[in-house]
Parts: C-alpha cells; sequence; structure tokens
C-alpha cells in the first residue's frame, strides 16, 4: 500500500493541514483558526479534529497513514515531542505535543520547530530541492530559519543552533527581547519594517504616504511598506532599504561560514518577491568580498506560506516512510 503522511503546521493565527503521498505530491489541504484563547486543550483538540476532517475530505481513513509530523512554533525540544512556550501561543508551557497528538490520532508523530519544518519542505520539495546546504531565512513577526546540511536539520551543541535573527548585525544596535542588542530580526522582519517606518513618522515627525494609513487604520504593516515604496514614497523606500541592507549583512555572514547553494528568503515578506530580491541581491553584492566568486544563490521560497506544513508532511515522510540509512 502506498504510503500517506499528514502534515499540520500550527501557528498563531492558523493550523494547516496538508496530506502528502510517498512521492511528496500534495493529496490535500486545510486551515483552521487557532483557537489560541481557548487554552492548549482546545488547540490540540482543534488539531485532532482538523486531521480527521482532511482525511475525510480526501476519502481515506486514518489508519493509512504512515505518521504525522507536526510543526510548532519554537522552543521546541524535538527529542521529547514537547513545544516549550511559544510567545504568540499561550498556555502552551511544556506541553508533551508529539505525544498528545499520537494518542489522539493512533497513528506514530514526529514534532519539529516550524521553522526547521519549512527549510525541510524546500529542501525536499521546494527551492532548495536536494541542495548541499541549504539556509531559509522566514521573515514574519521576527527572522526564524532553519540550516540544512546533506540533508540533516543542523540543530547545534544544546538545541539552540541556526538562530540565524539573532546574529548581531548592529553592535548596540535596537534591543531585542531575547537579551541582545542589533539582532538581525529587529532590522529584517515584517514586524521590524512596520514598527520603523511608525517610529520615523510617529517621533521624527517624517512626511510620508503611510501617514494616512497609520492614521486610518492605527496601524502599519511591511506590505504596506512595500506598496508605498512601489509607488515612489521616499520615506517607505528608506525603510524598505534598510531592511534589505540588514538582512542583505545576514546574509553574506552565513555565505562566509557556511558557504551555502542557496539561501531562500520565506515568509509574509517575501510576498513582496523581486521588490525583496532585488535590493537584497544589490546590497549583497556590494557587501561580499572579493576574494573568490560568490556562488550562493538567494532565491524566494517555492512553497510561500505552505513551506511549513508541507516541510511537517515531509519530515513524517522522512521518518516514518522510508527505510532509513
Ligand atoms: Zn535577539
Amino acid at each position: 500500500m502506498a504510503g500517506l503522511y499528514l502534515g499540520i503546521d500550527l501557528g498563531g493565527t492558523f493550523i494547516k493541514f496538508t496530506l502528502i503521498d510517498d512521492a511528496l505530491s500534495p493529496k490535500g489541504h486545510l486551515e483552521l483558526a487557532t483557537p489560541t484563547q481557548q487554552g492548549p486543550d482546545k488547540v490540540i483538540e482543534t488539531m485532532a479534529s482538523g486531521a480527521r476532517q482532511l482525511i475525510q475530505q480526501v476519502g481515506i481513513s486514518i489508519s493509512e497513514l504512515s505518521g504525522v509530523g507536526v510543526a510548532s512554533p519554537g522552543p521546541i525540544d524535538s527529542d521529547s515531542g514537547v513545544v516549550i512556550s511559544p510567545p504568540n501561543i499561550p498556555g502552551f508551557n511544556n506541553i508533551p505535543l508529539r505525544a498528545r497528538l499520537a494518542d489522539a490520532l493512533g497513528i506514530p508523530a514526529i514534532l519539529e520547530n516550524d521553522a526547521n519544518a519549512a527549510a525541510m519542505g524546500e529542501f525536499l520539495c521546494g527551492a532548495g530541492k536536494d541542495a548541499d546546504i541549504l539556509i531559509m531565512l522566514t521573515l514574519g513577526t521576527g527572522v526564524g530559519s532553519g540550516i540544512i546540511i546533506n540533508g540533516n536539520i543542523l540543530r547545534g551543541s544544546h538545541n539552540a543552533g541556526a538562530e540565524t535573527g539573532h546574529m548581531i548585525v548592529e553592535p548596540n544596535g535596537e534591543p531585542c527581547p531575547c537579551g541582545q542588542n542589533g539582532c538581525l530580526e529587529r532590522y529584517a522582519s515584517a514586524a521590524a519594517v512596520a514598527q520603523y517606518a511608525r517610529r520615523l513618522i510617529e517621533q521624527e515627525d517624517r512626511q510620508s504616504t503611510l501617514s494616512e494609513i497609520l492614521q486610518r487604520a492605527g496601524n502599519l504593516d511591511a506590505a504596506d511598506v512595500n506598496r508605498a515604496q512601489i509607488d515612489g514614497d521616499a520615506l517607505a523606500k528608506e525603510v524598505w532599504d534598510r531592511a534589505m541592507y540588514f538582512l542583505a549583512i545576514g546574509c553574506v555572514n552565513l555565505a562566509r561560514l557556511f558557504d551555502p547553494e542557496v539561501i531562500i528568503l520565506g515568509g509574509g515578506m517575501a510576498k513582496a518577491g523581486e521588490n525583496l530580491n532585488e535590493p537584497l541581491r544589490h546590497h549583497y553584492n556590494e557587501l561580499c568580498w572579493t576574494l573568490t566568486e560568490s556562488k550562493t544563490s538567494l532565491v524566494l521560497s517555492a512553497l510561500g506560506n505552505k513551506a511549513g506544513v508541507i516541510g511537517a508532511a515531509a519530515i513524517a515522510w522522512k521518518h516514518f516512510g522510508k527505510p532509513r540509512a
């Protein structure tokens, strides 16, 4: 019987479900709102009921599944399958999510952090297929990242590796909730872009078409900044370009350390497409050394906002599906 694998991606806003087969082809997809305010039991119940709903939609039974891969925001302990305390899912403190879902569904489960799952998704079926070394940066509220080396996730000696969002790119820079100053994600995340634009408008009284949006909606996001810079707004251009400059510093440092085949840009900000990639490449090329030709490619995610859930399913495929070497 052909194997089928379920991926579940737990996010602060949505829970995503994807079913794939042995050829890593998607067989069905579902998204449900995350009942974050109703506590972990309700969230886990929704994860299990969504899984059953998708299986029913596709017309199979749960016993046909070989396993489920679960992606969760970190920090997690992948060995014990425990979610430790993700900041945007209240009440998830030391929850044995892998065991809870395996029990609820009656199939084997594996837990991975969402950034690693997204990187694995791009490695197995996306923009970095079979790359020797792949680095994925997810530009959202923070800068998440996953590093895949020869098909394996880099975890570090103490499970705290591959946190590229917390590389220091500006000494004495912006304070970061992690306790350091000047972390990449304080400059290059979608949240940082919106925050910086807002600061220039409100505290430095700078003129911008973004002021109207800010007054009307009470808030700004990175997509507003991108749209305004496309329309020629000088402040928006400055804000966007600053983010691309710091992102390029991060990418050059990663290139020097790992010499990756590919650095993949994903997350909400990557929806800007070439508006992200073009200025990023410009700064990257300016900052890069001239010692040898830089062969690392900078590319956009192929799986978009499904990278995490497809990656989770692909991790189940890798773990439960094939005889392991
Ligand atoms: Zn930090």
